[in-house]
Formats: C-alpha cells, sequence, structure tokens
C-alpha cells in the first residue's frame, strides 16, 4: 500500500485533501492523472451499463437531499456504525472493527458499550441556519433513483425489466476513514437500480452478480483476487432480503469492492407509503388509477406492480485503488535495473499514448510529432500528450510508470527517409517501426 499511495502522490494520481493545511481525514482529491483513470473507469461502467444494453436509462440527480427521503427510506433511523470510545486513550472506534474489544491506539480494554452513530452528514439550505431549514448530503446515489421513478418511467414509457443508472458523490461520516482511498467520509458511487417483476427477482440478482464479475475482470483486475460473499442475515442492510458482495484483495486485506443487493420493494414501497400519509402526491396521482403508488403498469395482467429492485453498487474509488493495485508491479530488467509499470488496460490509462519528438529544438521534427499528436487526439479515444523533454529514454520509464500503452518516437528518419515512427510497448517494451498513415489504425487497435 505504502508504494501505490507513495507513486500515487509522486506522479499525480491522488493527493491528500487540503494538504497545505494539514489535510482532511478521509477526504482525497484526484490529481492531473487520477482523474483520468477515474473518468475512463466510470466511462467503462457507464458504457456497459447503459450503452451496450437497452433496458436501462441514466440519471444525475442532486446530492443534497431533502430529509424527508432519507427519513421514509429508513436513514435517519438506521444508516449507523456502531461507535465505542476508549475511556482511557479517548479514542473513538467502530466496534465491528476492533479485533478482541481492545483499543487499537493505547491497547486499553476500558471500552465504553458500543452505541449507534449516525453516518449522515447534514447541512444547512438558505440564508438563515436556525435549524429548521437542513438538507442531507445524500449516503447513496440510490434514493434519488427511488424518488425520480415516476418522472423516469413516464418520461421514457419503460416496461419491466428495466433499470435506473447513476454516477456520483456519497458522503458517510466513517468513524474511521482509512486505507488510503478505500475508506473515506467523500467518495463516488457507481449505481444501478434494476427493477423487476417480484418473483423474478432472484434469477435477476444471481445474472447480475456474474454480469459484475465479469465486468471487474474486463477492468484488468484477476479472478481470483475477487471472492463472493453472501451476507448473512444479521449483517444485512435494513433494505436487503438478499446481498453478495464482491470482495477484492486489496493491498491491506480482503474487502469489500461492490455490494449487490435485492432490496426488494422496501424502498418504492416506503416512498409510496409516505406520500400516501402527506397527501403529497394524491393530487398528482388521481387521474392516474394508481392508488398513489411507486408502480408500474404491467398491462399483460392488468394491474398496477410495485416492481422489487436489484442493486449493483460499486464504489468509484475502491475500483480506482483495486485497478492500481492489479496494474502495478516492479520488473528486474537484464540490465540488473529495475521498472515500475503500470499495466492498466489501455481503456483505463490516463495517458493513452504519448508522442515524443527526438530533438526537441528541431522544427521538423516538432511540427511531425504535433501532427501526429493532433491527428490521434482527434480520434477521440482519450488523452494524447506532446511531451517534448528530450531524452526519450527517460520518457519511455516515466510512461510505463504511470501506464502509457504506447510511446511514439519523431526522428529523422520519420521526416527525412520513410514516414515511419518508432512506437514502443509498454508491456513488452519492444519497438517497431510503423508508417506514420498506418498509426490511426495501430492505435484505434492498442486502445479498444
Ligand atoms: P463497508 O461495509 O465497507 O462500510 P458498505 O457495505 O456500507 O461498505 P454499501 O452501502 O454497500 O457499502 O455501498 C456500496 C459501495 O460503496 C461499497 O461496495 C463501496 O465500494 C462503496 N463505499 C461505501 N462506503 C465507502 C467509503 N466510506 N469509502 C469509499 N467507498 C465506499
Amino acid at each position: 500500500m505504502e508504494e501505490l499511495v507513495s507513486l500515487c502522490k509522486r506522479r499525480g494520481f491522488i493527493f491528500q485533501s487540503s494538504d497545505i493545511y494539514g489535510g482532511l481525514q478521509g477526504m482525497y482529491d484526484y490529481g492531473p492523472l487520477g482523474v483520468e483513470l477515474k473518468n475512463n473507469l466510470k466511462a467503462a461502467w457507464w458504457r456497459a451499463m447503459v450503452y451496450e444494453r437497452d433496458d436501462v436509462e441514466g440519471l444525475d440527480a442532486a446530492i443534497l437531499t431533502n430529509p424527508l427521503t432519507l427519513r421514509y427510506s429508513g436513514h435517519e433511523d438506521t444508516f449507523t456504525d456502531p461507535l465505542v470510545d476508549c475511556r482511557d486513550c479517548k479514542a473513538r472506534h467502530r466496534a465491528d472493527h476492533l479485533e478482541d474489544d481492545v483499543c487499537p491506539n493505547c491497547g486499553s480494554r476500558n471500552l465504553t458499550d458500543p452505541r449507534p452513530f449516525n453516518l449522515m452528514f447534514r447541512t444547512a439550505v438558505g440564508p438563515v441556519d436556525d435549524g429548521s431549514s437542513f438538507a442531507y448530503l445524500r449516503p447513496e446515489t440510490a434514493q434519488a433513483i427511488f424518488t425520480n421513478f415516476k418522472n423516469v418511467i413516464d418520461s421514457t414509457a419503460r416496461k419491466l425489466p428495466f433499470g435506473i443508472a447513476q454516477i456520483g458523490k456519497a458522503f458517510r461520516n466513517e468513524i474511521t476513514p482509512r486505507n488510503f482511498i478505500f475508506r473515506v467520509r467523500e467518495f463516488e458511487q457507481m449505481e444501478l437500480e434494476f427493477f423487476v417483476k417480484p418473483g423474478e427477482d432472484e434469477a435477476w440478482h444471481q445474472k447480475w452478480v456474474e454480469d459484475r464479475l465479469d465486468w471487474w475482470v474486463d477492468q484488468g483486475v484477476e479472478r481470483n483476487a475477487l471472492q463472493l460473499y453472501n451476507v448473512p442475515a444479521d449483517e444485512l442492510a435494513h433494505y436487503s432480503k438478499a446481498t453478495f458482495d464482491v470482495m477484492y484483495k486489496f493491498p491491506h486485506g480482503l474487502e469489500e469492492l461492490e455490494g449487490i443487493a435485492n432490496r426488494t420493494d422496501f424502498d418504492l414501497g416506503s416512498h409510496t407509503k409516505a406520500q400516501a400519509e402527506f397527501g403529497l402526491h394524491a393530487k398528482v396521482m388521481e387521474n392516474r388509477d394508481s392508488n398513489t403508488k411507486l408502480a408500474i403498469r404491467d398491462v399483460e395482467a392488468n394491474e398496477w406492480v410495485v416492481p422489487y429492485v436489484i442493486e449493483p453498487s460499486a464504489g468509484v474509488d475502491r475500483g480506482v485503488l483495486a485497478v492500481l493495485n492489479e496494474a502495478y508491479r516492479v520488473e528486474e530488467l537484464e540490465d540488473g535495473k529495475t521498472r515500475t509499470v503500470l499495466s492498466f488496460k489501455p481503456h483505463l490509462a490516463p495517458i493513452k499514448a504519448a508522442v515524443l519528438p527526438l530533438k526537441k529544438n528541431h522544427e521538423g521534427i516538432v511540427g511531425k510529432a504535433k501532427g501526429i499528436k493532433r491527428e490521434l487526439q482527434a480520434l477521440g479515444l482519450g488523452r494524447v500528450l506532446y511531451e517534448d523533454t528530450g531524452n526519450i529514454g527517460k520518457g519511455y520509464r516515466r510512461h510505463d510508470e504511470v501506464g502509457t500503452p504506447i510511446c511514439i518516437t519523431v526522428d529523422f528518419q520519420t521526416i527525412e527517409d520513410d514516414d515511419t515512427v518508432t512506437v514502443r510497448d509498454r508491456d513488452t517494451m519492444e519497438q517497431k517501426r510503423i508508417a506514420v498513415a498506418e498509426l490511426p489504425d495501430y492505435f484505434r487497435e492498442v486502445i479498444r
């Protein structure tokens, strides 16, 4: 983990947030390469979830959430972790993370009984903070999918089964944030709520578990670094009938990367009950013959159905940590030296190709290299970098360390002779000459 943390800082993937003021616990900032990696991971998820299917719609909802949403979803009452205080050193811990009920800070056994600690952050809304007008920072992206359920079906005419996907920030006031970006207080989630007919939920649950495992393998995670954990009944979240956690061998141990829950009709049902209680929806719904339900019409059966929902919920930050950890390796070279490589799948690499001019002051070479950069960039496959630091060998090493799949070197032969460039492969270190005219096809092939 230390090597990864240090590489992430040195090369501009991830920084401690508010670093120059001593940091803010449980917060991290993504640097120039980190933002690319994270965006690429999110884009891969969106492609798989929305574009490559025809039964999922997207959503991007507000982070600040009406407290009623989180009251009726059960989060105000139950979204808690067990908190204990050490009476000797005053440190606070999550009871279920303690080993043998011993304070990890000072070794004391003089601990308080656990008490529930609600993880939701709240903030004042509007100019006067008199405590009456507040909102929660959402602790999961899911709730806005449920509260928008009617909006989405009314605007898309969806039938079961179908899903709504969302990627965005979530906030949890974790008692003890730790293990780099694994457990933080501000993070991102990629969540799909997949609505199905009651009775078909268990089969869909199985299917999603398999799909999600395959997706992580497509992101470069070894299948044998992943395990499924069938969450026992006494550990299930308040909304869940069954949950499979996708566990990954993080550098600090086997822990949850993604949770795939069968949330039943708990959320739509709870919000429906709330609507009825408040009479909030009654007016809107009175012409719709639906008993104010967040329900969908089953035309064949001629009835309203409150769907069950299967929820694959993955953490973006935990995903970034997993793909970094999988990609990281230090290789012994023949000359006794070592090289550090991030062997990302090309679609995740922050920089897809680096174009290096052999001489940085040579007009012909520089012009040619910049032209190649522009042409490859215009293909829209991700960031292509023109870089004229001069030393090609060092450039290759630097790009190995940040995971750039190919480096393209423009030299005298390119401009004076046969219009070819040297293309160097990150993983094999092989170099070959390719005609400039063939570069776009070659590049497409590598990245896709
Ligand atoms: P844990 O048991 O590790 O606290 P959880 O079961 O509470 O996680 P879920 O509520 O299932 O997590 O959230 C779905 C996903 O969101 C998790 O699988 C994880 O990838 C991510 N996630 C949850 N909490 C955090 C956090 N504090 N920091 C980073 N990612 C998180």
